[in-house]
């Protein structure tokens, strides 16, 4: 087991942009597991390295359906919104309600470099969305719903219900 030191709020390491990943080597698969043992360790579903402190651009998430590891992602595709309470390992105890994609598409590479496409729909998207904006060194914090955008789709999923 690799654990590493979850980076809280206020250092100054989260607001910056993470690095292409290049080389695909142990360093790399190292990194991959410290982060995987991390975020379960910390009772997680996504960690972003930067968040033990690494300015690469991967990220590991699990939201219940088996891990995946995800190298240089970008966001390729959304559709629709979600206003769902969020929080983040680097921020304990606090939490908001942002506003989201509800599916997202999104392609990567895997540790071996090869490139792959995932689609996540709700909490998953959620996931890819937060976790890759924390490769450009932002926080849920700046994705907080406004109240009007929350009371519309309130509404629109009762009248869906009805
Ligand atoms: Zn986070």
């Amino acid at each position: 087991m690799g654990l590493r030191n979850i980076r809280k709020k206020g250092d100054p390491i989260l607001k910056l942009k993470s690095r292409k990943v290049e080389r695909f080597d142990d360093r790399l698969f190292t990194l991959l597991d410290d982060m995987r043992d991390t975020m379960y360790e910390a009772d997680g579903c996504g960690l972003a390295a930067v968040q033990v402190g690494v300015l690469k651009r991967a990220i590991v998430i699990d939201v219940g359906d088996g891990l995946i590891e995800l190298i240089n992602p970008e966001i390729i595709e959304t559709e629709g919104e979600q206003c769902e309470l969020e929080g983040c390992l680097s921020l304990p105890g606090e939490s908001g309600i942002t506003l989201r994609p509800k599916r997202v598409k999104v392609r990567a590479q895997k540790r071996d470099g090869s490139f792959c496409e995932y689609s996540g729909e709700d909490l998953k998207a959620r996931a890819f969305c937060h976790e890759i904006d924390h490769l450009d060194g932002h926080l849920y914090t700046e994705r907080l719903a406004p109240q009007e955008v929350i009371a519309r789709l309130k509404a629109e999923t009762q009248n869906t219900e009805e």
